[in-house]
């Protein structure tokens, strides 16, 4: 396929890559897979996971998600800015004093006690608004959400402010993408009460939401009316055991160049902390990535792939750059392509991978790139 490359001015030999082209197969993909009444919401926090809230947004408004989500203000003010008017739900809850601003900008809160639902409903009506709200029920998370054995009297409180409009209610899973659900079906069954509870009183709301990629991939029994889902049109998923959706690919390569090429000799020391000493002659690169960019800080672990193979990180890492043996690479030369994270040839060196060197998942590795890395977007020819 043809792609381009989005460039203002000439770059650091470093920089994320973002290939558009594949977030759009990707929801594409999605979207012939799931349900045909299931609608999705696209979650595009933290900047899309990294990838670009707006660029992110846009692709999935034009794939057909009816809802997009942030976290914070800022995240929902930045697509509005960008001409976005699909609707946006913020996660989370909220200062009293930002609620003015979601209101004038079209934002969806979350509602999570009657003190910000009054709150919204003063404000709202005040200014002859009717302003949508999701209440969210903790089902076993222990973070936000009221308990779903005491939601329904504060639903019916809410139920009578005139200037909000239950338009959702949602929960969220503590462990939806491993073997064992157990949990995820608890959690599923306390929400299902409350919704029986509600339906009972006659509550009834447009949108019941409790599936993030973990439930909307393995549990289809949870997808209720719309699924949030962040991670996976990346072509990230969220863990190893999950169902797969075939063709989903990365979206987001890490790529530098090789910026030296030294000779090591038997004994010579790499890097701060003499942590690799030669025991033999050696070639190494030297690319100007580091742990200032967002790379685990390692000593003695990682790779990195140049010609197609991989090449091991040796020494401890600095903030602005690292060590790779390449004495099996002989090929290699100075400002040859390096990729961090991605495919080159045959070979893949996951976010998932990464995330191992440091004890953590893939979603800190995507989201952990700095700004510093200027993010680079490949599109298709014709369009934009
Ligand atoms: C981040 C988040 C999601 C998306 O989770 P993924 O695993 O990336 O799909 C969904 N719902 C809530 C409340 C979230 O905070």
């Amino acid at each position: 396929m043809n792609k381009i490359k989005e460039i203002q001015h000439p770059l650091r030999p470093a920089w994320v890559e973002i290939d558009l082209v594949q977030l759009q197969e990707n929801f594409r993909l999605i979207f012939a897979d799931k349900p045909k009444k299931l609608q999705i919401l696209s979650v595009v926090k933290d900047q899309a996971y990294g990838h670009g809230a707006v660029a992110v947004a846009k692709c999935a408004i034009a794939a057909g998600v009816k809802y997009l989500a942030v976290v914070t203000l800022d995240e929902a003010l930045e697509l509005r800015q960008n001409g976005i008017n699909t609707p946006i739900l913020l996660f989370g809850e909220r200062p009293e004093e930002q609620l003015q601003l979601c209101i004038a900008r079209n934002l969806t809160c979350c509602v999570n006690n009657t003190k910000t639902a009054k709150a919204l409903s003063q404000l709202a009506l005040k200014q002859g608004k009717l302003v949508p709200v999701h209440v969210e029920i903790d089902t076993g998370m222990s973070r936000y959400g009221i308990r779903w054995d005491e939601a329904l009297p504060v639903i019916e409180k809410m139920a009578e402010y005139k200037g909000i409009a239950l338009e959702g209610i949602m929960s969220h899973f503590a462990m939806s993408d491993e073997t064992d659900k157990t949990y995820a079906l608890l959690q599923l069954q306390r929400f299902n009460r409350v919704l029986a509870e509600m339906g009972r009183k006659i509550i009834r709301v447009k949108w019941r939401h409790i599936c993030n990629t973990g439930g909307f991939l393995d549990l289809p029994q949870a997808h209720l009316d719309i699924v949030r889902i962040g991670i996976l049109p990346l072509g990230v998923y969220p863990s190893k055991v999950c169902r797969r959706i075939s063709g989903l690919k990365t979206v987001m390569s890490v790529k530098v160049k090789i910026a030296a090429i030294r000779e090591l000799k038997t004994g010579d020391c790499v890097g701060y902390g003499m942590h690799y000493k030669a025991k033999s002659g050696r070639r190494i690169a030297v690319i100007p990535i580091g742990y200032g960019d967002g790379f685990p800080r390692v000593r003695n672990a990682g790779v990195v792939l140049i010609r197609g193979l991989r090449a091991p990180v040796i020494g401890g890492n600095a903030m602005d750059a690292m060590m790779v043996d390449i004495t099996h690479i002989p090929e290699a030369g100075l400002w040859d392509d390096v990729v961090v994270m991605g495919k080159q040839g045959t070979e893949d060196i996951s976010a998932h991978e990464i995330a191992q060197l440091k004890n953590s998942v893939s979603y800190d590795i995507l989201t952990g790139w700095r700004r510093r890395l200027p993010r680079v977007y490949l599109q298709k020819d014709q369009e934009k």
